[in-house]
């Protein structure tokens, strides 16, 4: 049977004891999170998603959502749950006071969307689905269209979606066909088929407002010619109420390998209104502002997965007896030992454990600098976090959608032949976390993102917000004989690191297949790093001043950041030997010779 605990006591640890959050000092939004109130939200979170949304992954999984003459029904007991979680509030956490919202700190509110992500990833893909269009039209959108429709969406009342992919375009939106034609009254036509639409249609939500890419008929090639509009599928009479039908249809849903309890719709708009938001002809600027929270949200995802694989992993292998301890029977009185003797299993476990809570600790700080750069005082703090962040993004979407793949099949093969087969559920993680590779811009696009755009960015300004810190910490740990089994692996791979962004930068500028033919191993290697950094830090904090959790959790943590250093680590020496054998290799074979 599928376990899951909520991540509760490694959450509480990382907000209470790891991350430091004095550079939002005095200000009330922060002051207000005190550990009593986090604790609580933490606790809450754990509890709902354990006993409400995770008995409805499996049975979501099977049943997935039906479609019928352009209705769509999602899984039982999805509607009942979705109403129990809007409720409550679970889906607004970070938007504004203003709108109905909780406006809380993206660092609590990510922490608490792992939970609901690990427990059922389909369900908690129509609320964060609602997040990522609350924050377009918040950021971008006119106070009329934020008045008219923001309050609807924070109550969870009515629901979102981004349109963008159509058949013939997915990466390259500058391909785009769909038309917005400017009406006498303002708003505009929008025509045109999108497809792979996530929540697109469903029986949840009495409206659904459709966040849609599309081009006026004089406006630029490619996509400096794209603008963003909101089409809501039922438009609004002058009063607020739902009026008629807004022509948006859907023509069916994918059949595909996960997530299946998640809509994924072909949508057709027919001349539907549309009203415009932010700037004719910039909407893709709008996209690329919005991808930083969309794209760490995915890479939560990947998380999210590899943290409830690696529950059922634990589970199993101390309840499955199978063969002896090589040392000798550890439990004589047994017909075998449990898998967990086994140092093969203890390897995969230990993988799977040092990659995940590794990961939850990059997702609090960076989440954390998330609201460095929406909430500081100075303009100056505001954008160096933001350029963190900027930079950060591609490395944490694509680094824990691949970690997501490879924790969860670690995961199977724990359980062998009992994880494949479905009836263990652990079959389900895995392709459900297939996805997270591939949407809100394909990992190898992320990779490309990194070298190509956030590499040169300010002369290197980017990459210095990162390295600076880091080469500190080093620095002021070189000294402490105590944490030098952290900080020696951490410093090598760090100058793996260096070493391989300035040949990448050197190179790149004469001929950019080498940047190209680099991009993953180097993003890889660096997300390598970053993980290591936070290991570190949480060996060097609990060896000087261990906090109010137990013995054996600190005791663990040491243990596990060592595994990370000395088994995980190591992979960075085999990437840069990678990135430093140049492109030839890669691009010298003939598209014939394939
Ligand atoms: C389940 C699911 C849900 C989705 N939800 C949504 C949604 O809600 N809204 C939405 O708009 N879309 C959604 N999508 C679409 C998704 O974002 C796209 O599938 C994705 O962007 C990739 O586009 P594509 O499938 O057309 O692949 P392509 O763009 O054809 O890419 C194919 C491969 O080529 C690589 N590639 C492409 N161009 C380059 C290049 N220039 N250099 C190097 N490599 C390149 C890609 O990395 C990829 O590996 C969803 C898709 C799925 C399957």
């Amino acid at each position: 049977m599928a376990i899951f605990k909520a991540p509760v006591d490694d959450t509480k640890y990382l907000i209470n004891e790891f991350l430091d959050t004095s550079e939002l000092n005095g200000n009330p939004m922060f002051d207000d999170m005190t550990p009593d109130l986090t604790d609580a939200i933490f606790e809450e979170a754990g509890n709902i998603s354990e006993s409400l949304l995770f008995p409805l992954n499996r049975s979501g999984d099977e049943q997935g959502c039906t479609w019928d003459d352009g209705s769509v029904t999602t899984p039982d007991g999805f509607k009942a749950a979705y109403d129990e979680m809007t409720a409550s509030g679970w889906g607004n956490l970070t938007c504004q006071q203003e709108y109905g919202g909780q406006g809380l700190p993206h660092y609590v509110a990510n922490a608490v969307d792992e939970m609901v992500i690990a427990s059922n990833m389909s369900f908690s893909i129509y609320m964060g689905l609602t997040i990522g269009a609350y924050n377009a039209v918040n950021q971008f959108g006119s106070d009329t269209l934020k008045k008219t429709f923001l309050p609807n969406m924070v109550s969870g009342k009515w629901s979102g979606t981004m349109c963008l992919t159509e058949p013939h375009c997915g990466t390259d939106l500058g391909l785009i066909r769909t038309k917005a034609i400017l009406s006498n009254d303002g708003s505009y036509n929008i025509s045109g088929s999108k497809i792979f639409i996530s929540a697109g249609e469903h029986d949840l939500t009495e409206n659904i407002l459709h966040l849609v890419l599309a081009r006026t008929p004089d406006s630029p090639k490619g996509i400096k010619g794209i603008s963003l509009f909101l089409v809501p599928k039922i438009n609004l009479n002058t009063d607020g109420s739902l009026g008629n039908p807004n022509n948006v249809s859907c023509s069916g849903i994918e059949h595909k390998m996960g997530i299946k309890a998640s809509s994924t719709c072909s949508m057709e708009f027919n001349e539907s209104k549309g009203f415009l938001v932010g700037e004719l002809n910039k909407g893709m600027k709008a996209m690329f502002i919005m991808m930083n929270g969309a794209r760490i949200h995915v890479g939560i995802q990947g998380m999210a997965l590899s943290h409830v694989s690696y529950c059922g992993a634990v589970d199993y292998a101390k309840e499955r007896i199978q063969g002896r301890a090589l040392k000798g029977p550890k439990h004589p009185e047994k017909a075998a030992d449990p898998l967990i003797v086994h140092p093969d299993i203890r390897r995969m476990l230990l993988t799977m454990k040092a990659y995940t809570e590794g990961a939850r600790a990059l997702s609090t700080w960076l989440s954390f600098q998330l609201d460095v750069s929406h909430h500081a005082d100075t303009e100056e703090q505001r954008q160096q976090a933001n350029h963190l962040v900027s930079l950060l993004t591609p490395i944490f979407k694509s680094f824990l959608t691949d970690m997501g793949e490879t924790v969860t099949s670690l995961g199977m093969q724990v359980y062998g032949g009992h994880g494949y087969i479905r009836e263990n559920g652990m079959e389900q993680y895995l392709r459900d976390a297939r996805i997270c590779q591939i949407y809100e811009g394909a990992n190898g696009i992320q990779a490309l993102d990194l070298v190509g755009r956030k590499l040169p960015a300010h002369m290197g300004q980017y990459l210095r917000y990162f390295f600076h810190p880091l080469s500190q910490f080093i620095e002021e740990n070189a000294d402490n004989e105590s944490v030098q089994m952290y900080i020696q692996p951490l410093s090598k791979s760090f100058t793996r690191l260096q070493n391989a962004s300035l040949v990448i930068a050197q190179k790149g500028l004469s001929n950019p297949d080498e940047a190209g033919a680099a991009a993953s191993e180097y993003l890889k290697l660096f997300g390598l790093v970053a993980m290591a950094y936070m290991w570190a830090q949480i060996a060097v904090q609990i060896k000087s001043d261990a906090g109010s959790m137990s013995e054996e959790f600190y005791d663990a943590k040491l243990k596990t950041s060592l595994f990370y250093m000395q088994r995980i680590l190591p992979k960075t020496g085999a990437l840069l030997s990678n990135i430093m054998s140049g492109s030839d290799n890669t691009m010298s074979l003939d598209a014939e010779q394939f």
